[in-house]
């Protein structure tokens, strides 16, 4: 059966249909396997050699050791399963969650469906930005061109007509369209090649790449410095075996294994806890780069604006209309001078609501006591000022041909056979409008449109615009012949209708957030200046300066960058002007976030450092370019993401200081000790104990560490900002000292009363020491009692757990044997302690006197 255009199929048959061939899905790709994940935990350069190490250990006949390797090796394998496959899950997870929707027509209504409820027979609506959702044949095509690329490769745009097929997964750049769908999923040609991924993309981001060299050359430089150490030993005489087993315990020392690691968990956990915040990172690149960001390029509507349009105003050369009544709801009515009209009772107005009906995609349903709008808000407004007029709906088929909207033309206009014969009705931006007008619809009749009455109009509607109305001029214009024009000429001007859009409640406040961050906000919208200047002021934005998109045309790029050094604002522009927007900022080095939703936005949002696109409004082109993507279309969550971007960051920096500190202790205690010429003060197998079991899970605690206070009023961090910078090496270095000295010290200390007691105590020391100087790097500069002991249960939990098993590895016989440990006793314990508590107090009370330095200093900062 094939079902009518106009009504499409129904419900009923549809769900048979879905039943019969199933969901319009794609083959889920396949998702890296359990399996997969934790071989790969196996093959880092540094477990290769552990164990070749341990098939060593085996050849010269150390068992024990060789076992003790193979256990770290294969307990460590199992933590960074558990943790990747976490932040694999969470990240695939993110991947499905922009489920596409399409614009069927069901029953004679149009209606919005998951893409995947589409069966074939169904009869679908495309426009400019979709991705086509099934294999489809067209009925209607309205100047439709169709990026197949994904397809074919062919980058060029093909033209479509009706009757032509339309694929599954390519792109409508221009134009509309209505096709009857001949295959999903599976079974449609783009399904038959296709599989999807379904997760974050796997590029590294720069963050992974540059700790990840780190590791690498840290890796390499201890594989030298253990090999030259082992070397020098032999040579000098020592045994074969110790030398071996020293060279390796100090490769393992220095190596951060665990850090890429963490990174990407820190950071797959970051992407998961922005999604609580509703915005939703497509790539990892976003988390990290958002903490960065210094500017903000934001659109208005529906950004700042609810985009919930309402027709408050009717503006015609015979006088102003108010209308009441707000939303879809079309209770309302329109009035002139405090009395009610309608369109069958105002020609004028009649002709201008007819206009707005026919010119128009939106549609109006009654939904219980609700009405509900379809299409696009602009639109969904004059359909309801329509309806308030009571003006008569247009037949079904009214509509011949139309030249489509374009945020380019800023207008659009649909011939029509009325009973007055053809017409060419017209909606837009005034400027466009007012400039093809010729005539103006007077009370009787048009009326030539001369010097005085084209500028009373023009003051009307900079007065609409200057109190933030959203101005939409309609014309019209009668036609001998059913030929569409090129362009719209000689039109007949019919009114201005002003629509509000509340900015969002929530927006003010994310400004001013913005604003003690450092961050600069930038509007840049297709709306009238005078409008876009009057809702900037109404959510805290003071531009100093309004630039409209010819004026922008007209500038270098030289003197476009001196324009952004002010507070500018960019109105009427084209969405191919934001590429040179994002360009000239990120010139002068800033780090950019620019909002888009169109398909012309899309080289913007790639350009741009965070390319952020709209869940709900967006069309599905701008979010596959963008970075972020904001789930409820709120600039607010911009801001969110922002502090979570910069409180991952800052976690990582903590990592890094606390896993390299570590190492660090590790690396002074066994580099001296080889020069005082001792026994070995740990094993190789109790350095990988310390390195691989307990640290991990540590770090990536620390990486869940809540923002700090203060952290959305400083400025964005510098781009070049290096990761540890001088602090970091500082603290680094003053921690290894400390604790590879004081575990040397228990080892001496103890050496006289057997070399194992004192390797154990030093063992247990250097675990101690490094699990409490964790609460150093809890914040950079904060002491606990100020950001609360308790604040980070995960990492409380985390360290019970590692000094419970250091407890297994010095009591449990197993482990004592796999370690060669001894059980320590009081005194060993109370040494510990003694030593370990400095690691706590000293730079508590360091970062307290800072923090209250910094108090002083900004409160005298004030003061005057
Ligand atoms: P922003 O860029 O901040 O989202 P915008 O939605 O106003 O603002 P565009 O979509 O480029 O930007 O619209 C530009 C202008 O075109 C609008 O100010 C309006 O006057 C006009 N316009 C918008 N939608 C339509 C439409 N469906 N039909 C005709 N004209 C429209």
């Amino acid at each position: 059966m094939t079902p009518d255009r106009s009504l499409g199929l129904t419900q009923a048959e549809a769900c048979i249909r879905l039943a019969r061939v199933g969901a319009n899905r794609l083959a889920e790709g396949p998702r890296v396997s359990p399996a997969v994940i934790f071989l790969r935990q196996f093959a880092g350069l540094l477990v290769v050699i552990l164990i070749v190490a341990a098939a060593i250990a085996l050849a010269l006949g150390e068992r024990t050791d060789a076992l003790a390797i193979m256990v770290v090796v294969i307990l460590n394998g199992v933590l960074g399963f558990v943790q990747e496959w976490r932040a694999e899950t969470a990240l695939a997870a993110l991947g499905r969650m922009v489920a596409s929707v399409a614009r069927v027509r069901r029953d004679g209504e149009e209606r919005q469906l998951p893409a995947q409820e589409i069966v074939p027979g169904d009869v679908v609506i495309v426009e400019t930005g979709d991705r086509v959702p099934a294999d489809m044949d067209l009925l209607l095509a309205v100047q439709i061109k169709a990026d197949e690329s994904a397809l074919t490769g062919e980058s060029v745009p093909v033209t479509k007509e009706a009757g032509d097929p339309l694929f599954m997964g390519t792109i409508v750049v221009a134009g509309r369209a209505e096709g009857m769908v001949t295959a999903t999923g599976t079974r449609s040609r783009f399904g038959k090649i296709a599989i999807l991924t379904g997760s974050v993309g796997p590029k590294r981001t720069p963050l992974q790449r540059q700790l990840g060299r780190l590791a690498r050359q840290m890796g390499l430089a201890a594989l030298c410095v253990a090999a030259l150490i082992g070397m020098l030993g032999v040579s000098v005489g020592k045994p074969l075996t110790e030398m071996f087993m020293t060279a390796l315990s100090l490769a393992v020392a220095i190596v951060p294994e665990g850090l890429p690691v963490v990174v990407t968990i820190t950071l797959a956990l970051g992407a998961q806890a922005m999604v609580r915040q509703k915005a939703l990172a497509r790539r990892l690149q976003a988390v990290e780069t958002l903490g960065a960001a210094s500017v903000i390029c934001t659109d208005k509507t529906g950004t700042l604006t609810e985009d919930r349009m309402t027709a408050v105003q009717v503006v015609m050369a015979a006088g102003r209309y108010d209308v009441t009544g707000t939303g879809y709801d079309p209770t309302g009515h329109i009035a002139r001078a405090g009395r009610r009209v309608r369109a069958d009772c105002d020609t004028a107005l009649g002709a201008l609501l007819e206009t707005a009906l026919v010119c128009n995609h939106a549609r109006l349903r009654r939904a219980g006591d609700d009405w509900q709008m379809l299409g696009e808000p602009t639109e969904g407004a004059l359909v309801t000022l329509a309806y308030k007029g009571w003006a008569p709906l247009p037949g079904r088929n009214a509509a011949l041909a139309e030249l489509p909207f374009s945020s380019e033309r800023k207008r659009m206009s649909v011939l029509a056979l009325g009973p007055e014969g053809y017409v060419l009705h017209t909606k837009g931006a005034p400027e466009p409008v007012l400039a093809r007008c010729t005539h103006v619809m007077g009370v009787s009749g048009p009326e030539p449109l001369e010097g005085a009455v084209r500028a009373g109009l023009q003051a009307e509607y900079e007065r609409m615009a200057s109190n933030g109305l959203r101005v939409i001029a309609l014309a019209r214009r009668r036609q001998q012949d059913m030929r569409l024009p090129e362009d719209e000429a000689g039109l007949t001007f019919l009114g201005f209708v002003g629509l509000i859009d509340p900015p969002r409640a929530e927006v003010g406040p994310a400004i001013r957030a913005a604003k003690s961050a450092g961050i600069r906000v930038i509007l840049i919208t297709g709306d009238a200046a005078l409008t876009a200047r009057a809702i900037a002021r109404q959510v805290g934005l003071r531009p100093s300066r309004v630039i409209d998109g010819d004026a922008l045309a007209a500038m270098d790029d030289a003197a476009l960058r001196a324009a952004l050094r002010e507070d500018v604002l960019f109105a009427r522009t084209a969405p191919a002007q934001k590429l040179r927007i994002v360009t000239a900022l990120q010139q002068t080095g800033q780090v950019v976030a620019m909002t888009g939703d169109g398909v012309n936005d899309a080289p913007a949002l790639k350009k741009a450092d965070i390319g952020v696109a709209m869940g709900a409004r967006g069309t599905d082109v701008a979010r596959d370019a963008a970075d972020l993507v904001l789930l409820d279309d709120n600039f607010a969550t911009i801001l969110h993401a922002i502090r979570e971007g910069r409180r991952q960051y800052e976690n990582v920096r903590k990592f890094v200081r606390y896993l390299l500190s570590s190492n660090a202790g590790e690396v002074v205690a066994l580099v001296v000790n080889l020069i005082l010429g001792g026994p070995l003060i740990f094993l190789a197998t109790q350095i990988l104990w310390m390195n691989l079991v307990t640290d991990g899970m540590t770090a990536v605690a620390l990486g869940l560490e809540k923002s700090s206070p203060g952290q959305m009023d400083r400025p964005p961090r510098p781009k070049t900002q290096p990761i540890l910078g001088k602090g970091g090496v500082l603290a680094i270095l003053g921690f290894g000292a400390y604790t590879g000295t004081a575990s040397l010290w228990i080892f001496y200390s103890l050496l006289p009363m057997g070399e194992d007691l004192a390797r154990s105590a030093a063992f247990t020391a250097m675990v101690v020491f490094e699990k409490l100087s964790v609460f150093a790097f809890r914040s950079l500069h904060l002491p606990c009692t100020r950001i609360g002991w308790f604040s980070n249960p995960l990492l409380l939990v985390a360290l019970t757990i590692t000094l419970a098993a250091q407890m297994a590895a010095i009591y449990w016989t197993p482990l004592q044997v796999l370690l060669q440990t001894q059980a320590l006793g009081w005194a060993e314990w109370r040494l510990i302690a003694a030593l370990a508590l400095p690691l706590v107090v000293v730079p508590e009370l360091a970062k307290a006197v800072a923090a209250r330095h910094v108090q002083t200093r900004n409160s005298k900062v004030r003061r005057p």
